[in-house]
């Protein structure tokens, strides 16, 4: 009987225990973020270790990337691909399967030009897979600030175009020239 009251007695200071601590989280404010009805400040998320991104260079989407290929042989998960442009050193292709990454920072660690970096993405959705093999040359160009005038094939394109024109516009005029100056050069030449 007397050992009955003991235990029942504890049952309920464990009880009033657990209510008090779920009343007192219930109270205090809340220390998560309802996304996406309020985003983290930008200041909080610098520690955070969101999908890789290249370093830019400068605001035309240039990056410091060498293709040396010491991040590709760095990562334990097998998630980079770098393939060597045909000028420079630049690389025509980087590709990351960000859904093999474990974050572990072997490829940062391992850059020699501070090429790569992780990003604070952290409101990142994919619906497949797929969407998570990320090309971060694209990545990169889509965050230049500035327009390189050669950079982008719309721009190579307009300046081509502009050429062509300049060419016909210099081409038309020479024949111009020439017919006018024609019959008066034919007329003290030679029948
Ligand atoms: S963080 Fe680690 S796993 Fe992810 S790409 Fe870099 S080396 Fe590979
Ligand atoms: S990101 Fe760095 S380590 Fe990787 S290929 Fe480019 S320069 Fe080399």
């Amino acid at each position: 009987m007397f050992k009955a009251i003991i235990d029942n007695l504890k049952g309920l200071y464990s009880l009033l225990v657990g209510l008090f601590i779920t009343g007192d989280f219930f109270l205090s404010p809340q220390k998560t973020t309802h996304y996406p009805r309020k985003v983290d400040d930008p200041e909080t998320l610098k520690s955070y270790r969101g999908p890789l991104e290249l370093v830019p260079a400068d605001n035309y989407g240039n990056g410091k990337c060498i293709s040396c290929q010491m991040c590709v042989r760095a990562c334990p998960g097998h998630c980079l691909t770098v393939t060597k442009g045909d000028k420079g050193k630049e690389p025509k292709v980087y590709l990351y399967d960000f859904t093999l990454c474990c974050l572990c920072a072997a490829c940062v660690e391992s850059c020699p030009t501070g090429a790569i970096r992780f990003s604070h993405k952290v409101y990142m959705v994919a619906p497949t897979r797929e969407a998570l093999h990320l090309d971060l040359i694209a990545d990169l160009k889509s965050r230049a600030t500035k327009i390189d005038p050669m950079g982008t094939k719309a721009a190579r394109l307009k300046v081509a175009k502009a050429e062509a024109e300049a060419a016909k516009a210099k081409a038309d005029a020479e024949d111009a020239a020439k017919a006018k100056a024609g019959p008066a050069g034919s007329a003290g030449a030679p029948a």
